[in-house]
């Protein structure tokens, strides 16, 4: 098999997303979970009026690392990661308050409503979430931290337990405490469950407008390319991710700046100090 390296210049243009897609998970409206058939779903609610804007040009822009952040900073991590509970890792105001601002990130059709399964949501949203986190303790040789998400993710429930692979990795990562051979094991383990993902992405060449663009079909798909993308830009890609200091979600911002956009410093300051209310 041969290998292709894009170069810069197709990457400017990549981060396309299929446009029905888009239609079908726009945002506004309200969700709430629901059951149908024994099943958990998180649904657009019906009626509901969509008066929100779609910033499509930001979110599907591959520079523009927010949809990532925001979507993974809907996990509260518990101390201990326990896989056939992960749903209650999920604050769910912020899940329903991120898929107003975006829209859901894919749509199963097995119900008449547009929604998505509540466990597909918290597994995908989870993974994503912890391969940010091993890629960043990967990059900053934080050894704790290395053990920690490896842990976690030798148990995700796609991995193959029963394939050869699985128990060498395994047993390969576990032989030596090196924090060089610990991060390159782990490391063998990280890239397979990335590219399992970004297979989803289809390169397609739009004739009229002389591009190469990547299809997703779905925000997830997008997610992971976003994700894909900053691993490869190298070491000091992500120095300008930052934990706001009002609501603790994650977002790319510039020099001291502490708060992401939703609670900027005269949003967070009016909230505390509330003005006294005029008595007549
Ligand atoms: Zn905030």
């Amino acid at each position: 098999m041969n290998n292709f390296l894009l170069d810069e210049s197709v990457f400017e243009n990549l981060g396309s997303l299929a446009k029905a897609d888009v239609m079908l998970t726009s945002p506004g409206g309200s969700y709430e979970v629901e059951t149908f058939n024994d099943v958990l779903y998180l649904t657009l609610q019906p009626g509901k009026s969509n008066n929100t804007k779609f910033d499509e040009e930001a979110s599907l822009n591959n520079k523009d690392k927010n949809l990532l952040l925001s979507l993974i900073s809907v996990i509260k991590e518990p101390a201990q990661w326990d896989w056939s509970a992960i749903s209650k890792y999920f604050r769910m105001e912020k899940v329903k308050r991120w898929c107003k601002n975006n829209g859901l990130p894919a749509v199963d059709y097995d119900i008449r409503r547009i929604a998505i399964r509540l466990d597909v949501f918290c597994l995908k949203t989870a993974t994503l979430y912890l391969a940010y986190r091993l890629w960043q303790v990967i990059k900053n040789e934080d050894i704790d931290g290395i053990n920690k998400y490896s842990a976690i993710l030798f148990d995700h429930p796609a991995l193959d337990k029963s394939r050869p692979w699985y128990e060498k990795r395994k047993r390969m990562f576990y032989i030596q405490s090196n924090v060089e051979h610990r991060k390159y094991h782990a490391t063998c383990l990280f890239q397979p469950i990335l590219n399992n993902q970004l297979k989803n992405l289809d390169l397609k060449i739009s004739i009229e407008g002389y591009s190469l663009y990547l299809e997703a079909e779905s925000i997830f798909d997008l997610c992971f390319f976003h994700l894909a993308n900053m691993i490869a830009k190298g070491e000091k890609e992500g120095k300008n991710i930052k934990e706001c200091k009002g609501c603790g979600d994650l977002y790319t911002g510039h020099g001291n700046s502490q708060f992401c956009k939703y609670c900027n410093r005269k949003t967070v300051w009016s909230r505390e100090n509330p003005r006294p209310k005029n008595k007549c």
